[in-house]
């Protein structure tokens, strides 16, 4: 594992070393099965103790009653772009909370299915902030309210939810699920793509209040029909398989250190180190608002553009690797997720500040 990096990439992105050596361990004969995950029958028993399991400890981590129901589906996050209206959108009608790109992608796609109301739109603070419950303009007749929990690209993310009343409120936590406790019974729906704190690409999680998935199907693509999905427990066609494995061995990873209680200590450290560090100098600037402040993306830029890439090309040789920011806002961004060590952490610290030691 000595040449591992430590890679701040905003997904897909790292996972455990604790992780990876199992994947690798059980590559060529899962169980002695004499074949690898990838090669098995979806129905098969081996495999579907696997699924089971993978779902037993979701519900068990994050506390998901019998009211819901999990789903493992295809297409990623912005699959649920499209399938959130698509099922829930009963009479037309949704509020979209914007606090950055992905949520605007949200509510452009719901906008093919049915009237969006923008509950508030943090654009003209360049998605450096997250309203408070008071600032945003919910419609007492929508179907459900969206948000997107953590701002992947900008770095903000929501401390505590809006409270929606009876209408069911839907968060895309593609950034942050698993990374704190979150009371699900809060949520009508739940979705994230799995290539950040689940695992790797391709497959989506979707925790969805059972009631809610009931609406008229005649022309809605199956596999993206709610309904069809929990009937056939997320195989009506075949799963992403591998995917489900892999979030099943992540999710026994974040078991055997204590849960999501110390999951969240840890990246609470982590954040603090980065965050202390940032408020402590004036070389670089952070760009989210402090009480909006990511414990997942840590957003921030140096003097110019020129530096900021001199920044990532020179943390890269230290093998502080995938710290440019996103294409559409530049600077850096250093991605901290669950599987990201605090040793991680303080090496970009460290390098940070001796770097900013040169430029002054
Ligand atoms: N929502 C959020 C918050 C994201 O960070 C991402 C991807 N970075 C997406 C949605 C889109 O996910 P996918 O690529 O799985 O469709």
């Amino acid at each position: 594992m000595n040449d591992r990096v430590y890679n701040f990439s905003a997904g897909p992105s790292m996972l455990a070393d604790e992780v990876i050596v199992k994947l690798r361990d059980d590559m060529l004969s899962y169980e002695g099965t004499g074949m690898s995950v990838m090669e098995m029958s979806h129905r098969s028993k081996v495999y579907l103790a696997i699924f089971e399991d993978c779902k037993a400890r979701l519900k068990r981590l994050l506390g998901i009653g019998e009211d819901y129901e999990v789903l493992f589906m295809h297409g990623g996050a912005t699959g649920q772009f499209s399938a959130v209206p698509l099922n829930l959108m009963k009479t037309g009608k949704a509020d979209y909370i914007i606090t950055g790109n992905f949520s605007k992608k949200a509510a452009e796609e719901a906008a093919k299915f049915g009237n969006v109301s923008i509950a508030y739109d943090s654009s003209e603070n360049n998605h450096s902030r997250i309203p408070s419950s008071d600032e945003l303009k919910l419609s007492a007749d929508a179907d459900y309210v969206h948000l997107c929990s953590n701002n992947t690209i900008f770095g903000t993310e929501w401390k505590t939810f809006p409270d929606t009343g009876s209408i069911p409120l839907v968060a895309d936590m593609s950034s942050d699920i698993l990374s704190r406790p979150v009371n699900v019974s809060d949520f009508g729906l739940i979705y994230a793509g799995a290539q950040k704190n689940m695992g790797i690409a391709g497959m989506a999680v979707v925790i969805i209040r059972k009631d809610l998935a009931v609406k008229d199907s005649s022309r809605m693509p199956v596999l993206y029909n709610y309904a069809v999905e929990i009937k056939n427990d997320s195989m009506y066609n075949t799963p992403s398989s591998y995917s489900i494995y892999v979030l099943d061995e992540v999710l026994k990873w974040i078991e055997s250190i204590g849960g999501l209680e110390e999951m969240e200590k840890r990246n609470r450290a982590k954040a603090a180190l980065l965050y202390d560090y940032l408020d402590s100098q004036n070389y670089y600037l952070p760009h989210a608002q402090k009480d909006s402040r990511s414990l997942m993306n840590v957003t921030f830029t140096t003097p110019d553009k020129d530096t900021d890439s001199e920044f990532a090309a020179r943390a890269a040789e230290r093998g502080l690797v995938n710290l440019k920011g996103h294409r559409l806002v530049g600077g850096i961004r250093a991605s901290i997720y669950n599987a990201m060590p605090i040793e991680g952490v303080r090496k970009l610290v460290d390098f940070m500040d001796e770097f900013a030691g040169e430029k002054r």
